[in-house]
């Protein structure tokens, strides 16, 4: 059987069942015996690269098999320090020679958001399936042009949401869409950290980051936000702050707070920031229980805490700790090794650019903005 992408899953009401761990575990405890592994060239060697690449190893359906880097040494190091010391190592010049390197199927970019689309394009062109950093492009409208181009290629996109291989998010979005304790009211999703990083770094660049703490923080809890109420809102308002002694935030916000509506009447509130302490956590009011997931989105160790019934009564669900990027790696594998179709489509990634967008617009505008659909 196909497996179906998060969107058909939510347009389809998606039941309690549908959205159990079961589902999403289903391709790393696949028997994969025997079978080929897709061979992954990570691209832009940076901070989130070491630690994916680290994780890559412990796949099942998915190998590490290359290294694409604008310094040619520390592709080196890489290939030594993950034990691939024959591994190629491409720069972004000879990255279109990828083409003719057939011990490379695909390549997960982990490079600045300003060039995701240029190098998706490209790895495309060069007949790679396209494992894609968040947020898918630094535009929807960059995102929609990639998406048709991997149709048209007959490649896959996908964009690297890790989180919806958690465990813990899908009990928690299980119990929510689930109906047992009614109506979802509201959400409320907060994730931010005090950024340390330097003027001059990518992040604080329009052109190279779409945007400011939206852009890097925030799809975490768009995309929570918008499984949870299992649509794209109709319309949002939000307002930015930045901080206009520090130069870092001269040209992107440090911080956005966000209100959305949803056609079914939900209600959400949030954030994304690079001001406040360490904030990582979600809450799900239903007509009859909270839900509340903290810390909501890190590589590992979610939880998830319920409130229903008895006012008093506190629940941890102690559910098995799951590391969400072997699982990301192999679903990706399985769905491009198969053709089949992975549990997040490329269409996944412009719904959330086109929340970001919109909250971007709101803000800069200071007015409600109608959001329009993913095929814009
Ligand atoms: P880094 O700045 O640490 O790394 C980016 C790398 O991209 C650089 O080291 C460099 O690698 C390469 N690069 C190519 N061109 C440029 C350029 N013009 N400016 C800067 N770097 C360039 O960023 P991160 O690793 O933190 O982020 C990379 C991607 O991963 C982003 O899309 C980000 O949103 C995403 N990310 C995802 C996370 C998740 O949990 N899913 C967590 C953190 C980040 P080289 O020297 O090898 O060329």
């Amino acid at each position: 059987m196909r497996r179906r992408s998060v969107l058909q899953l939510l347009a389809a009401g998606a039941t309690a069942a549908v959205l159990s761990p079961a589902t999403s575990a289903r391709a790393s405890t696949a028997n994969d015996s025997g079978r080929r592994k897709l061979r992954i060239a990570i691209v832009g060697l940076g901070g989130y690269a070491r630690y994916a690449t680290e994780r890559l190893l412990a796949a099942r359906r998915a190998e590490l098999a290359g290294f694409v880097t604008g310094d040619a040494a520390k592709g080196r190091d890489f290939a030594g320090r993950f034990d691939r010391p024959q591994a190629p190592v491409y720069s972004y010049e000879d990255f279109d020679r990828l083409a003719a390197d057939e011990r490379i199927d695909a390549v997960h970019l982990c490079l600045p958001v300003g060039l995701h689309a240029e190098y998706a394009e490209r790895a495309l062109v060069a007949g790679k399936h396209v494992l894609c950093e968040k947020p898918l492009a630094a535009t929807s409208a960059e995102a929609r042009r990639v998406t048709a181009l991997a149709r048209e290629r007959s490649r896959l996109l996908m964009p690297a949401y890790r989180a919806w291989y958690s465990g813990a998010l899908q009990a928690a979005l299980g119990r929510v869409r689930g109906g047992e304790w009614g109506r979802l009211v509201a959400i409320d999703a907060h994730k931010g950290f005090p950024m340390a990083l330097p003027a001059g770094d990518w992040r604080f660049d329009p052109a190279l980051a779409g945007g400011g703490a939206l852009f890097d923080i925030g799809p975490y809890s768009v995309q929570l936000t918008r499984w949870a109420a299992g649509s794209l809102p109709a319309r949002v308002r939000a307002i930015r702050r930045s901080d206009p002694g520090d130069p870092r935030f001269a040209r992107v916000e440090s911080h956005l707070a966000w209100l959305m509506e949803f056609p079914d009447g939900a209600i959400a509130t949030g954030s994304a920031s690079w001001r406040y302490h360490l904030q990582n956590h979600a809450r799900f009011g239903l007509e009859r229980a909270w839900l509340r997931l903290e810390p909501a989105t890190p590589g590992i160790g979610e939880r998830l805490f319920v409130g229903a019934g008895d006012p008093a009564r506190v629940e941890e669900l102690l559910l098995p700790i799951q590391d969400q990027l072997p699982r990301m790696y192999d679903d990706f594998a399985e769905a491009a090794l198969t053709g089949g179709t992975p549990q997040v489509s490329a269409e996944e990634g412009i719904a959330d650019l086109v929340v970001l967008e919109a909250l971007a617009r709101a803000a800069a505008e200071d007015s409600t903005v109608e959001v329009q659909g993913v095929t814009g």
